[in-house]
């Protein structure tokens, strides 16, 4: 349509010509009001940290798609200064009503906003308690002022994204009903009534100005290119209406991280500089099931009928296990939609999104996903809400201001009975040693958030524990992941998910042509096996130096914060009453693991435990080699595989029950209402389970022991091109050679 109105207007066509001469002139921007000079707002304030499962909660994930349905359930939980109307199911709509009664629109105000999911309807409950109406656009609102501390940097872009002014600054002096005056200009805000100064700030971009006035970023992104188009039609030099972000510096830097030189590659230059703005190419997207209908919906607003993004994958997770009438819905169109797009799409039932998109990557590719988990142990993503995935689909590029990086650096040798869990969960506990990282909220630091993580020092590890260490990286707030991995570990990854890819297509997952384009692709890359490595001389925010040789005992993050992490002998013999093994963060070797430990157990074991394996192949696998038949044994309850407990919208733990889980994180109330979970790995999981308690370390080792003796066994990871059921299937399949074409084509 676009070119055909350039040739119209080229052609004399008068009112072609308008219509470019309007969008040349940017008036689809410059007709929209500014930013005002000064901001009215009355305060509303949640103390304390406020993830995005306070505002989007997952029990509700079902209701997404309906803006003002879904914002009820905003904050439903009491808390200090939070009145919801009903404890539990209605949050505090009466006192936010009282408090627009003053006359002024309010601002969400916290210590720390946003932490958590990528989950754009945490962003949509407050712009509809807080933002303006959309014109003609109903049950949607835009606009709206978040102020925090610290702002999470995924929930910082998707505010963006949506049009609203989010502002990091000292909330210290700010309370409930307050009202005040910000002037975004001048960087400074007031207390209403007295002018007093309340604190001076800087905004994170200027550009910040015009995704407010174009009603998004988004919105920016495609009407600046629109108004590029034009003037280059007319034949105009570029616009001076907007304003640019401010490249970082033009000299050449003594070195580039890892995570650099990948988003270098995807923007067709060596390297990015953090502060510089880039489009990198979105080579892989994915999509799981509380967040798809609205990607589903962000999509159609872009009028997207094929991705542009080389692959796109739609899982259903979340909700396979105890659909609502309204996922059944979705589970029978989602499928349908994204694969007439060119996407694949798997099915209820199939597994975890990560555990499935992982074996689809590509070496030092870049891509994003509407899950804030999406944490590529292989090339890097960005993770982000909704819109932004949809777009990331819809163009095949994403906009991103390249964050600084941290560097972790492991040392030394693994200790017996420590597991890559503990690793995990070493990083924040050595940048808490480090005074780089606190656990209270009012005045927090995290040397992570906003950042890449980049990890050095266990470049032997196979893909799957990568992928522990990786996905870990959303806990932290960081803004993406770099793993330095061997070639051998990549390389029989790929081996094996060639095997997985074709398996696929012989079963009838499509799209038939975007699985066979991977696949080449992957032949491509073990045809030819380079992969990227950091400069010595690149620079980090930080570098945190973790010695293995000095980790002898578990480590778990404390209830209920996955920041809290702490030395098992510290929380040693607090009473278990739950136990659940299962999410993202599991591979089979876990469960294997845990079956061991519990095979000699008799009779049913003192406490609940929930076993759910992250894909049909692993619950396949462990089912042939007897481990369910262990697991059946002792009483435990054995889930469907996919997200299960750690997402917190299908089966809940007990109520104010204690719990220790192999999940991603314990936010309050995330697993079970009023429940305090500690995070462990799946070794130490097992242990509690048989003891009903948190073992000592003394006890742990002695368990861990018996694991030791057939480590080799236990820890084998699905290596599909060996297993015969997989392979022989996969043998059928010839990949055609437009597909290995295209896949030159993009990938080289
Ligand atoms: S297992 Fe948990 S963290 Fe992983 S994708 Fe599912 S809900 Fe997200």
């Amino acid at each position: 349509m676009w070119r055909c109105c350039g040739w119209q207007a080229k052609g004399g066509n008068k009112y072609a010509k308008e219509v470019m001469q309007s969008w040349a002139n940017a008036e689809w921007f410059t007709a929209k009001p500014k930013v005002a000079e000064k901001i009215t707002t009355t305060v509303f304030f949640v103390k304390g940290e406020t993830n995005t499962d306070d505002l989007s909660p997952a029990p509700d994930a079902w209701s997404r798609p309906d803006i003002p349905l879904h914002g009820l359930a905003m904050l439903k939980i009491a808390r200090e200064g939070i009145v919801p109307d009903k404890d539990g199911e209605v949050g505090p709509i009466k006192q936010i009503e009282k408090l627009k009664s003053k006359g002024f629109p309010l601002a969400y105000v916290g210590d720390v906003v946003g932490t958590g999911s990528s989950r754009k309807s945490a962003t949509n409950s407050i712009l509809w308690f807080m933002g303006d109406d959309i014109p003609y656009v109903p049950n949607k609102r835009t606009g709206g002022v978040c102020l925090g501390s610290k702002i999470a940097p995924i929930f910082f872009n998707t505010m963006e994204d949506a049009g609203a002014l989010p502002i990091e600054l000292d909330v210290s002096k700010m309370n409930t009903g307050d009202v005040i005056d910000i002037y975004p200009y001048e960087g400074v805000c007031k207390n209403h009534e007295t002018g007093a100064v309340l604190c001076k700030f800087a905004l994170k971009t200027q550009v910040l100005f015009d995704e407010v006035q174009a009603g998004g970023r988004i919105p920016l992104i495609i009407g600046r290119g629109l108004t590029t188009k034009a003037r280059k039609s007319l034949g105009l030099e570029a616009s001076s209406v907007f304003r640019l972000p401010t490249a970082a510096s033009k000299d050449k830097p003594a070195g580039y991280t890892l995570a650099q030189k990948m988003v270098g590659k995807a923007c067709g230059v060596e390297g990015v500089m953090p502060g510089t703005y880039c489009e990198p190419a979105m080579t892989t997207v994915g999509s799981q099931d509380t967040t798809g209908p609205m990607t589903r919906d962000e999509l159609k607003d872009l009028a997207c009928l094929g991705f542009s993004a080389d692959l796109v994958m739609q899982s259903f997770c979340h909700t396979a296990a105890y659909p609502k009438p309204v996922d059944v819905v979705t589970h029978a169109t989602l499928p349908d939609f994204i694969r007439n797009r060119g996407g694949v799409s798997l099915r209820p039932g199939d597994g975890i999104i990560h555990s499935w998109l992982n074996r689809m990557l590509l070496p030092d590719t870049v891509g994003t996903g509407g899950d804030s988990h999406t944490r590529f142990p292989i090339g890097i993503s960005f993770p982000a809400g909704s819109g932004l995935v949809a777009f990331a689909g819809a163009t095949g590029v994403m906009p991103l201001d390249m964050p600084e990086s941290v560097l972790v650096r492991f040392t030394g040798k693994m200790q017996p009975g420590i597991t890559l869990r503990d690793l995990v969960h070493a990083i924040p506990y050595q940048a808490i040693q480090m005074g780089l990282l606190t656990v209270a909220k009012a005045g927090k630091k995290n040397i992570f958030s906003g950042r890449i993580l980049e990890i050095e020092g266990l470049s032997h590890l196979k893909c799957e524990q990568a992928f522990e260490l990786s996905d870990a990286s959303a806990e932290r707030s960081a803004a993406g992941c770099t793993i330095k991995l061997d070639k051998e570990p990549i390389a029989e990854y790929l081996k094996s998910n060639i095997t997985m890819l074709k398996w696929m297509i012989a079963e009838g997952y499509g799209d038939k042509r975007t699985l066979e384009r991977r696949i080449a692709s992957m032949e491509g890359w073990l045809a030819k096996p380079v992969l990227m490595q950091a400069d010595p001389k690149a620079s980090y925010a930080a570098t945190i130096e973790i010695d293995l040789n000095k980790i002898t005992e578990p480590i778990l993050c404390a209830p209920n914060d996955p920041d809290d992490a702490r030395l098992l002998s510290s929380v040693q013999g607090d009473k278990i009453d739950e136990i659940f093994i299962g999410s993202c963060m599991t591979n089979v070797g876990h469960f294997r693991a845990a079956g061991k430990l519990l095979e000699k157990y008799p009779g049913q074991l003192p406490t609940r435990l929930w076993i759910a394996p992250p894909t049909k192949m692993d619950a396949a696998l462990l089912t042939e080699e007897g481990y369910y038949a262990t697991f059946g044994k002792v009483g435990a309850r054995l889930e469907m595989p996919g997200c299960s407990l750690c997402m917190g919208n299908q089966a809940r733990v007990g109520d104010k029950t204690t719990v220790v889980s192999t999940s991603t994180r314990n936010f309050p109330n995330r697993l079970g209402k009023g429940a305090n979970v500690y995070l462990a790995s799946a070794e130490l999981a097992a242990i509690a389970s048989i003891l009903g308690k948190l073992p000592t370390p003394k006890e742990y080792l002695e368990y861990a022991k018996k694991l030791d003796a057939t480590a080799a066994d236990t820890y084998r990871y699905m290596n599909f091109d060996q297993m015969a059921s997989y392979q022989k299937i996969a043998d059928k399949i010839e990949i055609s050679a437009e597909a290995r074409k295209a896949a030159q084509k993009l990938h080289g």
